[in-house]
């Protein structure tokens, strides 16, 4: 439930209104609007509890949340969650963009590539340090080598490090490293996973499972929210059909939906999303028409050498061309890149 305090209502009605939650057995949130407070109530639904609170002095009305997840809907928050991390900002009136190699390959490799997508415009390096593999015997990532290579990319250009966490027990190490943790396809329903990412107080990107539905993906975020972690990004990288003349198939509509349902900030992934370079400039800027917060693209400095995904990567030239012609499309809709 939503309860809808009065403009004007004071601190002291609004701090009866949360105790009153409490003392029902619910968990209470406070959203400070621009002309009037909120204060969610969360949990099971309790008879008589709507009444309850409706009484309260400084009220004006209690609603139902309709949605099943709570702090993800717009029902709740109206005004649009902006993520920050160092330079990058997802979810404001600037595309941000994430960029980078799958994999965190040796120091050269990502130093290159961090100097190349920051020239062309990134605001955030991505770079894989554990890395998820179908098969056990492709390359598993540098794991801390990796964390400590791509916080020396970061001191020399500034830009704000995304990197996937796997594991629970993984999350204190990589919260050292990086500034965006991001939870991959494969684990966006690992709970223990999505708790201990939101206990880390750090931005999160959360990538849609490939079977998921929107309904599964902003529970997840819930899971996230729910800790007192808002900093959540939902990235869209595609899901699994019949179709197989692309890796995955890029779903787009996901943006306006996300838009409609949620305040989250929406980044789309256009290289897992098709599995071919040859693709990705185009569905980049499709994702910018359609209104997409942000960007996350892989990028290698020489992709056929590339230890994984290097098919679906991004030269740095290609990248550059990508920015300058995304920027086009973000100026026709009225948005900056
Ligand atoms: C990745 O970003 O390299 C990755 C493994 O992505 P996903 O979790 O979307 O497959
Ligand atoms: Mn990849």
């Amino acid at each position: 439930m939503i309860v809808v305090m009065k403009p004007g209502a004071s601190q002291r009605e609004i701090e009866h209104i949360v105790e009153r939650i409490e003392q029902l057995g619910l968990r209470s949130h406070i959203i400070v609007g621009t002309e009037r407070t909120v204060v969610a109530a969360l949990g099971e639904k309790r008879d008589g509890a709507k009444q309850a609170l409706e009484t309260g002095e400084g009220v004006e009305k209690v609603v139902p949340i309709l949605a099943p997840f709570k702090m993800a809907s717009t029902e709740v928050k109206k005004e649009r969650t902006v993520v920050r991390a160092l330079g990058l900002e997802v979810g404001g009136g600037r595309i941000g963009v994430v960029a980078g190699p799958c994999s965190v390959e040796s120091r050269t490799q990502i130093l290159d590539v961090a100097h190349a997508v920051k020239e062309a415009g990134a605001t955030a390096l991505r770079g894989g340090a554990f890395k998820p593999r179908t098969s056990p015997y492709s390359f598993q990532g540098l794991k801390e080598v990796g964390l400590q290579l791509l916080a020396e990319a970061r001191d020399q250009t500034g830009l704000a490090i995304v990197t996937e966490v796997m594991a629970p027990e993984h999350v204190k190490l990589v919260a050292e490293y990086t500034d965006v943790l991001q939870v991959g396809a494969r684990n966006m329903q690992n709970y223990p996973l999505l708790e201990a990412v939101g206990e880390a107080g750090l931005p999160v990107l959360l990538k849609r499972g490939p079977s998921a539905t929107m309904e599964e993906f902003l529970l997840a975020a819930e899971y996230i929210l729910k800790t007192g972690n808002h900093q959540v990004m939902l990235c869209e990288r595609g899901i699994r059909t019949f179709e197989d003349h692309t890796r995955f198939t890029l779903p787009l509509a996901t943006v306006p939906y996300l838009h409609q349902t949620t305040h989250l900030p929406v980044v789309i992934d256009p290289s897992h999303g098709t599995g071919k370079a040859s693709l990705v400039s185009t569905m980049a800027r499709a994702a910018v028409a359609a209104g997409a917060d942000g960007l996350i693209v892989e990028v290698h400095p020489d992709p056929e050498k590339a230890v994984s995904d290097g098919y679906q990567s991004l030269t740095p030239a290609a990248f550059r061309q990508m920015m300058a012609e995304c920027r086009r499309v973000a100026v026709a809709v009225g948005r900056e890149m």
